[in-house]
């Protein structure tokens, strides 16, 4: 089985000035300075540039929060993979449930957006998850199953272990209520079997868990076989807490 090297990645969401992304990564980066694995801030576009300045020489990478899927064009207020790649960021977030939820995001430009990225060189953190609703209603393998198909549809077979799944639950964002370990583990090696049948290298994908992940719960779920790391919203604003769940996924290195 191939290696897959853990992913923590930090959601700021619409939280953090520059001078207060400055200060978070001043802060983070001795506390972390033994990591290995791969450990991401995703910063609002305003303050990708004073993180992306911060981290050089570090182990981290600076992803920014979704993109449009064209290079270039008559799109006020959008902001396109070229863009990025120009400022050194190395990744995006891609189908947030708050994209999704929030403003309009659907599986079409999704299908667009993921190889965009690819094609640009950054590194597609695509988002998918369940309402309550559709967990409730036993409907979960059938709206991954419906959201993989179509996000990733566009995505060579040869291409998708350079995308970075995130499984994050609806209704676990930003409530305090966790998935399980055993429910987030059950999850994601089913996201595992889909990728299977796109005859992708599903073994080779880093899939996150994410969804009120914090300190005193992430070890439960980082141990899970099929969990390969985390996207961590409210608990990745302080440096500290977010520090702590860098070093306990260093000592889950598998
Ligand atoms: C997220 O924003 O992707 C997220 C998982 O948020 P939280 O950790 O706050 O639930």
């Amino acid at each position: 089985m191939p290696e897959r090297t853990p992913y923590i990645a930090a959601n700021w969401k619409m939280h953090k000035t520059v001078a207060e992304a400055a200060a978070f990564v001043d802060a983070l980066l001795p506390k972390i300075a033994a990591t290995q694995h791969d450990v991401v801030i995703c910063p609002p576009f305003t303050a990708l540039t004073a993180v992306v300045e911060r981290r050089y020489g570090t182990a981290v990478k600076v992803a920014a929060q979704n993109m449009h899927e064209d290079d270039a064009g008559a799109f006020t207020g959008e902001i396109s993979a070229p863009m990025l790649v120009e400022l050194d960021v190395e990744a995006v977030v891609l189908g947030h449930s708050e994209r999704r939820q929030c403003f309009g995001e659907t599986d079409e430009t999704l299908a667009r957006k993921v190889p965009a990225a690819l094609a640009a060189g950054l590194e597609p953190i695509l988002c998918v998850g369940e309402s309550e609703e559709a967990r409730d209603a036993g409907q979960t393998e059938s709206v991954l199953t419906a959201q993989l198909q179509a996000d990733l549809a566009a995505v060579d077979s040869a291409r998708i272990a350079e995308v970075v799944i995130a499984y994050e639950p609806i209704w676990a964002i930003g409530t305090g209520r966790t998935a399980t370990p055993e429910q987030a583990q059950e999850t994601i090696a089913f996201i595992r079997d889909i990728l299977r049948e796109h005859g992708a290298a599903a073994d080779a994908v880093r899939i996150l868990y994410g969804g009120s992940v914090k300190p005193g719960n992430a070890a439960d779920l980082l141990a899970q076989a099929d969990i390969d790391g985390a996207l961590v919203g409210g608990a990745s604003l302080d440096p500290r807490g977010f520090a702590e769940i860098v070093k306990l996924t260093a000592d889950l290195i598998r």
